[in-house]
């Protein structure tokens, strides 16, 4: 346990571009070789994505914009949660006792779901769609409407769906428990990047950044420097701290700001503690650096719902080495690697405590 040492000495112009630019953002655009970074927006999966390709190669960048583009809008499409989609056919057919097919990438990502599942100790459960559901954020724009009943939640908990329930056969699935509801939310966004990533680099794009909302997998550099991530301020405008992405690192964040509603004056966020049915509480941010951005997403999404009392244990049975938990006090929980690559970006800096996994 320690304390992080302040930031000292005067910003310089690189750092001043991560405080000023796009809030979680991969910070670019700063510097020279502007021209050889390309950069196009889209909105997919429900957030504003950037994608930026450093090239020398204009054809090369634009092939990887479209092929990016076209990645992110199909898994938007497969695996949506409640508008109708290859997902909620799924479901219907989950909820109906009967089995479902299913595509090979959703195979594969009910695979690695119920890995990161099991790790996360169904910290991280995507089949807990109902609960969600009930919640209110089965929609675009959930209305300022009441929280659901207690009894619904006890209901509900009581189904106690499980990614365990979920078997695949050849192309078919069928779940033991009909109340299995899948919900990708806490893990599509960074499969999907993975999708894409992978594929620009089969074009032959070695620098680049998909960064969707804030969720972002880095590859290279920003020429003959590293990429800059902001961390966004759980708790305030800007960033609160920023980070040097290494080689391929994906670098993903889950917030209690992102979605939410209030209700009588209380705050109801979108990631549910599928121990409690409520919406998690404790931590209002996790911070997951890893190889994979999948995996740094359903990490991220099962760190905030253990929260401060118990991240270690998740991050150490999920094996992840860079983890940063950001508590609604404010204080900071960070393993020892994270630790030595954040730089605070806000004054005064958090009380910090670092703790091994
Ligand atoms: P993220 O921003 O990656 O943490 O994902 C949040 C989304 O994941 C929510 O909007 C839900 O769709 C879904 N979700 C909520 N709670 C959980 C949970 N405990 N495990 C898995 N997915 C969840
Ligand atoms: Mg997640």
């Amino acid at each position: 346990m320690n304390q992080h040492p302040r930031l000292s000495g005067k910003p310089g112009r690189a750092l001043r571009c991560t405080v000023l630019g796009i809030v979680m953002a991969a910070v670019t655009g700063c510097g020279h070789d502007q021209d050889l970074l390309h950069k196009s927006q889209l909105l997919a999966m429900g957030t504003l994505v950037d994608i930026s390709i450093w090239t020398r190669d204009d054809g090369l960048a634009q092939r990887a914009i479209a092929t990016v583009t076209q990645e992110l809008n199909d898994a938007e499409h497969r695996w949506h949660a409640w508008r109708p989609s290859p997902l909620t056919e799924i479901n219907s057919k989950i909820a109906a006792g009967q089995p479902a097919t299913v595509d090979a990438l959703t195979r594969d990502l009910i695979k690695k779901s119920q890995i990161l599942a099991s790790a996360s100790d169904n910290l991280f459960n995507p089949t807990i769609g109902k609960l969600i559901e009930v919640w209110g954020f089965h929609t675009d724009d959930r209305p300022d409407v009441p929280p659901p009943a207690q009894d619904q939640i006890d209901a509900l908990l009581a189904n106690a769906p499980a990614m365990a329930d979920l078997h695949i056969d050849g192309d078919h699935v069928t779940s033991t428990n009909r109340h299995v509801q899948l919900d990708f939310g806490g893990i599509a966004k960074g499969y999907a990047v993975d999708l894409a990533v992978d594929k620009i680099r089969k074009l032959g794009v070695r620098n680049a950044i998909v960064d969707a909302g804030g969720d972002l997998r880095a590859i290279g550099s920003h020429g003959d420097r590293p990429w800059r991530i902001g961390i966004r301020n759980p708790r305030g405008p800007g960033v609160i701290a920023s980070l040097e992405a290494r080689g391929d690192e994906s670098i993903f964040t889950s917030g209690d700001y992102e979605r939410y509603f209030i209700y009588k004056g209380k705050r109801y966020h979108h990631i549910i503690d599928p121990r409690t049915g409520y919406p998690s509480t404790g931590a209002t941010s996790a911070t997951v650096i890893h190889s994979d951005a999948a995996t740094a997403d359903a990490a991220a999404t099962a760190l905030i719902v253990a929260g401060p009392k118990k991240w270690r244990a998740v991050a150490k049975s999920m094996g992840l080495k860079y983890v940063m938990l950001v508590d609604s006090k404010g204080t900071v929980y960070m393993t020892p690697a994270m630790a030595k690559r954040i730089k605070f970006q806000i004054e005064p800096p958090p009380k910090v405590i670092v703790a091994q996994p």
